[in-house]
């Protein structure tokens, strides 16, 4: 059977085979049960489709291109940041050749793997020492237990956040062995309550950027110069795990304002945490930022090197850092940065590319139209501050009963696509947000819709 042969030579004889007597089975219960099955089941041409069918799902990779218009720029289910092409090359660099990892190419002796990015992290954040760990989740838990095993760490009330995914500060402390001693309120926490919890068990005073939520009206809370003086009285060191932690003040591109490990570092902060995946803009990964003693305590712990980060990691990392000693290039250069700062007339020019489109395929099924809309940020930044943007909106039809049924269907229609298009659904329409949709894809998307079967 020449199409069998085909489908040898693309997919393999194994994989082919066992497709093969998967069908038959399939067949054989087909033909036992005397369903009304289509007259052409059993032919020739039809098995072979079939089987061709099974093996383009069974080769196709788990892990899949989207398009992410859900309007949540940082979606952590959608893999956060996307890389730009420096770091898209450094990394196909480090994965296919050889490198000085961990190699001291001066001494030719061994050398630290963290010394790849640390003199670029102590040049942007102002730091004395730095290393980096898997995520920041990893880089606060080893923090905390280097810095506060069996003693107690205070945090203010208003900062024991959960940032989802089981993240959530009262149990990290228990997992890094520390005790928590919480202070304050959940709306106002004085400088006074941590100078009363302060005694000799104390290890370590821990602030936390609540990234995810707002506290708004009667409130306060103990700044970092403060806290850190406070500190520092009674010779303790202050940790700040800012989460997000981006390398510059994004007021200048007319972004909401987001806290920088600079700023804490220069408030005496003496060790600050963020992610490498949020606003940063890089590769998945948990840096550790401040006093050389402190981190050089965090770097010798058997906890870092099971915490460590491959090459690729720091292929990635060295370079999105790179990109911050230019910021004028920056939102050019960095995906996050240029999706975040995308100037209305552009996302308006690819929703007015694509929107003929769409409205033809769903002709009579849906109303499709352009509504302003609000994109966020996503991995807990920046909570309360979104982004103006446009979506298509897409309104199923049918009223009433069925309704529901019928916005499902649109949804899951559109993620089935060969490239899968995420939305979101709120208040009875299909929303799709124009904002991370670039010129360079409108193609890709357009092309693929004629597969798209409600
Ligand atoms: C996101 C976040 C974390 C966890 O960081 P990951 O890189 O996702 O592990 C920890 N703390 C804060 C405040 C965060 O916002």
């Amino acid at each position: 059977m020449g199409a069998t042969q085909s489908l040898i030579t693309e997919y393999g004889r194994t994989p082919v085979v066992m497709s093969v007597r998967s069908m038959h089975a399939v067949l054989r219960e087909e033909a036992t049960r005397g369903d009304a099955l289509p007259p052409d089941t059993f032919s020739e041409p039809a098995i072979a489709a079939r089987l061709k069918a099974a093996l383009e799902r069974s080769s196709r990779p788990s892990l899949r291109t989207v398009f992410n218009l859900t309007g949540t720029i940082l979606h952590t289910n959608m893999g956060r940041a996307l890389m730009p092409e420096a770091a898209v090359a450094a990394v196909i660099n480090a994965m296919t050749r050889p490198c000085n990892l961990e190699y001291d190419l001066d001494s030719g002796a061994r050398g630290d793997r963290d010394a790849l990015v640390e003199t670029l992290l102590c040049e942007l954040t102002g730091a004395e020492a730095a290393t980096v760990v898997n995520n920041n989740a990893a880089a606060v838990f080893l923090a905390l237990n280097t810095l506060g095993l069996r003693r107690e760490v205070v945090v203010s009330r208003g900062e024991l956040v959960e940032i989802g995914g089981a993240f959530r500060v009262p149990d990290i402390m228990a997992r890094a062995g520390c005790r928590l001693k919480e202070v304050g309120t959940t709306n106002r926490t004085h400088l006074k309550d941590f100078a009363e919890a302060i005694s000799a068990k104390t290890a370590l005073l821990l602030k936390v950027h609540t990234s995810n939520y707002a506290i708004q009206g009667f409130t306060a809370a103990v700044a970092e110069p403060a806290l850190a003086e406070l500190a520092h009285e009674h010779d303790l060191p202050v940790m700040v795990d800012l989460g997000s932690g981006t390398l510059v003040d994004l007021e200048q591109f007319g972004l909401p304002k987001e806290p920088t490990p600079q700023e804490s570092l220069r408030h005496g902060v003496d060790i600050v945490t963020f992610s490498g995946d949020k606003l940063l803009g890089g590769p998945q990964a948990g840096i550790i930022v401040g006093r050389k003693d402190l981190i050089a305590r965090i770097k010798k712990k058997p906890l870092k090197r099971a915490l460590r980060v491959d090459k690729m990691t720091y292929a990635a990392l060295e370079s999105v850092l790179r990109l911050y000693r230019d910021p004028e290039r920056l939102t050019q250069a960095l995906p996050t940065l240029r999706l975040l700062t995308r100037p209305q007339a552009e996302i308006e020019r690819t929703a007015n590319a694509l929107l003929p489109a769409v409205q033809r395929m769903l002709a009579d099924k849906a109303s499709v139209a352009l509504k302003p809309c609000h994109s966020q940020i996503g991995s807990g930044s920046l909570p309360v501050d979104t982004l103006p943007s446009l979506c298509i909106v897409i309104t199923p039809t049918v009223k009433g009963k069925g309704e529901g049924t019928a916005l499902k269907k649109i949804e899951q229609a559109f993620r089935n696509l060969p490239v899968p298009v995420i939305g979101r659904i709120a208040e009875g329409a299909f929303l799709l947000d124009m904002r991370c949709l670039e010129e360079d894809r409108v193609g890709e998307f357009v092309g693929q819709l004629e597969q798209f079967r409600l």
